[in-house]
């Protein structure tokens, strides 16, 4: 299994011009890396726009059709050519209110719709300072894959919501530490063992996200034994996100 790069562009470049410049750039500067999975979260408007990367949502309906006034199902990000889809993303969570069962439904309705789902699950600060971190993950992780029996397609995104940057992917005071994030690998990775067994969890990538960058990635990746990042701030800079991706070779 590759692991997996993923650029959330988030609510960014607020123009198509700077958007394919940016695409391209990462595009040209990742060309040659066969052994990575790189993959590209635009604004799904922009989705039409690149070709030449695997490209994600950052959000799905939970219904697939409808009188869903702005919504996007994930059956058009599919048809629009999208592979993957970020779903229960900590800013989706707080902004928009959504739930657990939310999150269910949309995990739900990407996997049939043949996408690869980017599940986001992750503490508050003030769930850590009470020692909650794990209790959260495991109901997170319950509730979003309650009555999902289709896991090859799925990976999980550990965010401590206390990591993520508001941007610039230097100003975040603390990160977790290497050993931290690789005992939440494992719980993770046990988790999931508990539910699809050994077998059943070979496909599924546990990955990081929260101000990753590329001096903090190669130790997430290789002695965290993280199977990949979640990339956001940093994806908005082509140099950056190419040496993250470059960590992960
Ligand atoms: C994210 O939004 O998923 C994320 C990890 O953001 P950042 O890298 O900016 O912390």
């Amino acid at each position: 299994m590759k692991p997996l790069i993923v650029g959330n562009w988030k609510m960014n470049p607020t123009n198509q011009r700077e958007a394919k410049m940016l695409f391209e750039l990462i595009k040209k500067g990742v060309k040659n890396i066969k052994n990575v999975e790189t993959v590209i979260c635009p604004a799904s408007l922009y989705l039409p726009l690149f070709k030449g990367l695997p490209l994600g949502g950052q959000n799905c309906s939970w219904e697939e059709k409808g009188t869903y006034t702005g919504e996007v199902s994930a059956l058009m990000l599919k048809d629009i050519g999208a592979e993957y889809v970020i779903i229960g993303h900590s800013e989706r969570r707080k902004h928009f209110q959504e739930t657990d069962e939310d999150v269910n439904r949309k995990v739900k309705k990407a996997i049939h719709a043949g996408l690869r789902v980017i599940l986001c699950i992750g503490e508050s600060f003030e769930e850590r300072e009470k020692n909650e971190t794990k209790d959260i993950l495991k109901s997170q992780l319950a509730a979003a894959l309650n009555g999902v029996t289709e896991v090859k397609n799925l990976n999980v995104a550990y965010e401590p919501i206390w990591a993520i940057s508001t941007g610039d992917p230097y100003t975040t005071k603390e990160l977790p530490t290497v050993e931290k994030i690789e005992k939440i690998f494992l719980y993770i990775q046990g988790l999931l063992v508990s539910m699809y067994g050994q077998e059943g969890t070979k496909d599924i990538r546990i990955i990081y996200g929260g101000s990753a960058n590329s001096q903090n990635a190669g130790g997430y990746l290789k002695e965290a034994k993280m199977q990949g990042l979640l990339v956001g701030g940093a994806s908005l800079n082509a140099d950056e996100f190419i040496k993250i991706v470059k960590a992960a070779i």
